[in-house]
């Protein structure tokens, strides 16, 4: 994952995972003179974001790496409060979606502004098989896109993404976080509900309880089957490996316009009216 890098962009929530990715991602890049700058995305989460932002301030000051903040509010126009207190005719999709949509777009977005080569996601080995799951009960048929590094597509207008973290359970982060005296505010985003997740997770969790090893096998399963499935995904004629630029914000899509300019057009759109 490191190989080659000289400059990481550590996405930093705040939370315990990203305090845990940062720490660790420090100590081991620092012999290898390879710089960090962490970034940080406020969806504008009143009562839930707010709280923890300090906390990423606290430990990037500590470890002096330099912490970047975007806000929905600048890029989108919205924060993510403002857009679900719209009346529901105006917003059609749900908040974790403009959420994940829109996340996606500020770290890209702030990663080329800051020029980083890599783009470390602290996705842990709960969240790698609870997307495994939702992918296939839901068959969007995403699982090409499904790697611990970089996606489904070789182009230069991406900035490789890595998951440091990925085999690694939630709990374990959590002891290690506690163990290492990190300070997390244990706070729930009020939208958790509105999400597919919570489900999955619960229904994961009781599962590994009965079954230990349970959470093992399903990330052996989901690295084995998207290795199978993004080989004949680079081996097909697949229309979605080709990359377009979007015509409004320049972001690689497989379409004309992204799904975040998409999402932004009928919110402004729907907020006229
Ligand atoms: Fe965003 Fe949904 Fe997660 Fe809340 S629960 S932070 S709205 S993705």
């Amino acid at each position: 994952m490191l190989k080659g890098a000289k400059h990481i962009g550590v996405a930093m929530s705040g939370g315990k995972d990203s305090q845990v990715m940062l720490y660790l991602l420090n100590k081991i890049t620092k012999p290898m003179k390879i710089k960090l700058t962490a970034i940080l995305v406020d969806e504008g989460i009143n009562g839930y974001r707010d709280k923890i932002i300090p906390e990423a301030k606290k430990l990037t000051s500590e470890l002096g790496i330099p912490l970047h903040i975007v806000t929905f509010k600048d890029l989108v126009g919205h924060s993510l409060d403002e857009i679900m207190s719209m009346d529901k005719k105006d917003r059609i999709e749900s908040s974790c979606t403009y959420c994940g949509v829109f996340r996606r777009y500020a770290l890209n977005n702030a990663a080329k502004k800051l020029g980083v080569d890599r783009l470390a996601i602290g996705h842990n080995l709960d969240d790698m098989i609870q997307g495994y799951m939702m992918n296939m009960m839901r068959n969007e048929n995403l699982l090409f896109r499904f790697k611990p590094t970089g996606g489904a597509v070789e182009d230069d207008r991406f900035i490789m993404r890595i998951r440091p973290l990925f085999k690694i359970p939630e709990k374990e982060l959590a002891l290690y976080a506690v163990l290492k005296g990190f300070k997390s505010v244990f706070v729930e985003c009020p939208y958790v509900g509105e999400g597919f997740r919570p489900l999955v997770r619960d229904f994961i969790n009781s599962t590994e309880s009965k079954y230990p090893g349970t959470k093992f096998k399903m990330l052996q399963n989901y690295i084995e089957t998207g290795k199978k499935v993004s080989e004949s995904f680079a081996a097909s004629n697949s229309t979605e490996k080709k990359i377009n630029s979007c015509e409004k914000c320049g972001e690689p899509t497989s379409g004309k316009i992204c799904k975040s300019c998409r999402l932004i057009d009928q919110l402004r759109i729907k907020r006229k009216v």
